[in-house]
């Protein structure tokens, strides 16, 4: 039986107010910019999907701004045509014709799945193997604001019960002044809360070897991706000096990175995202392969809209190897929700919806009003 074929492909750039700005190792946010893929079917369906970076083009070289014509001028002309659940084929076509732009096929796949989904009646979760966990936790990211502003920021979380666990990034500065600022938010915190560490790669081995362990000696948790994404054996190297576990983010985009990854012992967890890795079919083969490792799985988050947390969370809530919970805050940090319904987040955790597809519908009022002209 034929679900339909695509129709069409469409999108548009959306840019989301935050609550308050977000700072990364090189830059500062005040907004998220997103590009909405709409997916029709000859049946008249529409699946969507987002496109979304880490504020812009720094962590892996794509942006709304280059993910637009990409997928417009070479992914929604391989698409369309096939039917809806061939997203296999379409995938290794993409593959072959597009080289990289992992965060624009992950856009296109994701509405490919919503789509999907929606016309054969069953939520995304289902498609992807079932759930093998109701909810998942999230933890909170305070970018790399001054000790004082992300102390009153965590105390005020931890007052609600919704957090206690918290990501900060480093980076923007000195390592010396960078490591004293983390060293009095963890004078401050530790032992009311859990502090884990994202230096976004922005140290050479010789500072990660000199600066980490007193990191760890103020009680920080876990350090994500200190060194470039190239440096492996130096990130093998500090996995092997330090109690305190090391997270590989920037050098994991690939199924063959998680094999070299594995072998080499370079990060004691992965932190896997569906956007850096162009869709749920190579996340699923890197889970694969961590699971074969014994590696323990982080759901990233590269800060989606509601429409892109709501596909990792069915994705990271039906992977067996991500046992290392999530930071799935994007839509929290949002001043805008885009959704008529919020996703569930309750007591910390992220619970995936159980409609068709994403589960989710927009508020396209909403939708019109930020999307840029
Ligand atoms: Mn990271």
């Amino acid at each position: 039986m034929s679900t339909g074929r695509i129709a069409s492909v469409s999108t548009s750039i959306i840019d989301v107010p935050l609550r308050r700005p977000h700072k990364f190792s090189v830059l500062e946010i005040g907004h998220q910019s997103l590009v909405l893929v709409r997916v029709r079917t000859t049946e008249g369906i529409e699946g969507i999907g987002e496109g979304v970076t880490p504020g812009g083009p720094w962590w892996g070289g794509e942006s709304a701004e280059t993910m637009k014509p990409v997928i417009d001028r070479y992914l929604a002309p391989i698409a369309t045509g096939h039917d809806v659940a061939d997203i296999q084929q379409v995938r290794a076509i993409m593959d072959e014709q597009v080289s990289e732009n992992r965060f624009a096929k992950a856009a296109l796949e994701i509405a490919l799945y919503d789509a999907w989904g929606i016309s054969a009646g069953l939520p995304l979760h289902a498609l992807l193997g079932g759930l093998v966990r109701t909810a998942i936790p999230v933890t909170w990211a305070l970018g790399a604001a001054d000790a004082d502003e992300i102390i009153a920021e965590a105390s005020a979380k931890l007052d609600t019960g919704q957090h206690a666990s918290f990501k900060l990034k480093m980076g923007s500065q000195d390592p010396d002044s960078d490591v004293r600022r983390i060293e009095k938010v963890a004078a401050a915190l530790v032992g009311r809360a859990s502090l884990r560490v994202d230096l976004n790669a922005a140290w050479d081995e010789l500072t990660a070897a000199r600066y980490l362990p007193r990191l760890q000696d103020a009680g920080i948790a876990l350090v994500e991706q200190p060194l470039p994404a190239w440096n492996i054996d130096g990130m093998a190297r500090l996995c092997q000096q330090l109690e305190m576990p090391v997270m590989a983010d920037e050098s994991l985009r690939s199924e063959h990175d998680a094999l070299r990854l594995a072998m080499t012992r370079c990060g004691d967890i992965f932190s896997v995202k569906i956007t850096k890795s162009g869709g749920f079919t190579v996340t699923q083969r890197i889970a694969a392969v961590a699971h074969a490792a014994g590696i323990p799985c982080h759901g990233g988050t590269a800060i989606e809209s509601p429409i892109g947390t709501a596909a990792a969370a069915h994705l990271y809530c039906s992977l067996p190897a991500v046992t290392y919970g999530s930071e799935l805050f994007g839509p929290l940090l949002m001043a805008e929700d885009l959704l008529t319904e919020p996703l569930a987040y309750r007591d910390g955790q992220l619970h995936p919806p159980h409609g068709p597809g994403l589960g989710i519908t927009l508020d396209e009022d909403k939708i019109r009003r930020l999307t840029r002209t």
